[in-house]
């Protein structure tokens, strides 16, 4: 069988609902940038779809959620494996179904030499718009598959201390004054807390002082884009500055730039782009409207684009923090190979769910500890230890 024809196989076999004619048609695309092998290697890309169960139901500005859609993939090449994740909240229009489509639209040929990531991610990227969370599970996978080769993690190979490595913060969604302190409680072992905010004014207020019923850590505060008055947005920032605040996430929509950097100007707060800056192109925007930024693997297309990312905006300036969606320990573990380069890390995404696959990063005292592991630096639950190539 061709690969073309393997590849719709498996999507097929494992993803009912997709739609690989798309992939067909792109495929020639793949190979009219590497056209020296078009027909005749095996994919060294394999995946399948998981469903992370959330251990609360989670609830922010617009919505509330119980489960989240991923897809797990693997990249297995000269007895090597490298692990791979995309993860999809349903606003980044991404579901297990595209995903796989996505992957279907690869030719085996662009991955011939994977260590050649500066030639095939972005060869990747250009086969089709958006899909990030795709993207990234290739990046992550490839990524980890380089590492285990180099027989380093990546954070060695960035040349980056891992003591400098940030605390984590524990999210807390939108939930009753009564839930928010039992939350606030089962937070114990985390040194910062992050909130969701952005409902109302007056159950914003009614959460932070559920907080700090229960502990005076420090909290850092998610509005995503709930706040849409500036001159509210305002007070309630003064407000909750004396309350042991520490900066403020995403206060505005992001369709309204010029308000947020009125509000900059006057905040005593920094300011944390997320809905604003998705990929590199956006960090500049970000300029004169935030204090920094808020870097998820699942929005940049995965490691090569966020570590692109922080260079920039510390050229520009900005904080940086590193966050991520409801994820497994494999693209929390990714990412937090880049935490001794960040100001703030909130990678509790895999702390959030039951059914986690993999073994990674872990907390000591609130701290990110990273893995001595090559690669992004995780194993596979209940697989034999992995083969390491030096
Ligand atoms: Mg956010």
């Amino acid at each position: 069988m061709s690969p073309a024809g393997r590849i719709g196989r498996d999507v097929l076999t494992n993803y009912p609902d997709a739609d690989i004619g798309a992939d067909r048609r792109h495929r020639g695309l793949a190979r009219g940038n590497f056209p020296c092998c078009p027909a005749r290697l095996a994919m060294p890309l394999r995946s399948y779809p998981h469903t992370l169960e959330l251990r609360h139901a989670f609830t922010i500005a617009n919505f509330s959620r119980t489960t989240t859609p991923a897809v797990m993939v693997e990249f297995e090449h000269e007895g090597v494996t490298g692990y791979g994740e995309a993860a999809m909240p349903p606003y980044l229009g991404e579901s297990q179904a595209s995903v796989a489509a996505f992957l279907a639209r690869i030719d085996p040929a662009l991955l011939a030499n994977p260590f050649l990531l500066e030639d095939l991610l972005p060869a990747i990227d250009a086969l089709a718009p958006g899909n990030t969370a795709a993207k990234a599970a290739v990046d992550i996978a490839l990524h980890d598959w380089v590492g285990k080769q180099l027989g380093a993690p990546w954070h060695r190979i960035w040349g980056l201390d891992p003591a400098k490595a940030p605390v984590t913060s524990f999210t807390i969604g939108i939930d009753t004054p009564e839930m928010i302190r039992q939350k606030t409680r089962e937070a114990a072992p985390y040194k910062i807390i992050k909130v969701k905010l952005g409902r109302g004014y007056d159950e914003d207020r009614a959460i932070i002082n559920a907080i700090r019923d229960v502990t005076d850590k420090p909290i850092t505060v998610d509005a995503n884009q709930g706040w849409k008055q500036r001159d509210e947005a305002l007070a309630m920032i003064e407000w909750v500055a004396g309350r042991g605040v520490v900066f403020i996430e995403q206060p505005m929509p992001k369709e309204c730039p010029d308000d947020t950097a009125w509000l900059r100007e006057r905040s005593p707060l920094p300011l944390i782009a997320d809905e604003n800056v998705q990929r590199l192109a956006d960090v500049v925007k970000c300029r004169g409207v935030f204090d920094g930024i808020n870097i998820k693997l699942m929005k940049c297309t995965g490691l090569r684009e966020a570590h692109q990312m922080i260079l920039l905006a510390r050229a520009l300036g900005l904080k940086v923090m590193l966050g991520c969606m409801t994820e497994t320990s494999c693209a929390i573990t990714a990412a937090a190979q880049l935490a001794p380069l960040v100001d703030w890390a909130d990678l509790d995404g895999a702390l959030l769910i039951t059914n986690d696959l993999f073994d990674g990063m872990t907390l000591a005292d609130g701290k990110i500890v990273l893995p001595d592991e090559p690669g992004i630096g995780v194993r596979k639950r209940g697989a034999a230890q992995l083969k390491v190539h030096r």
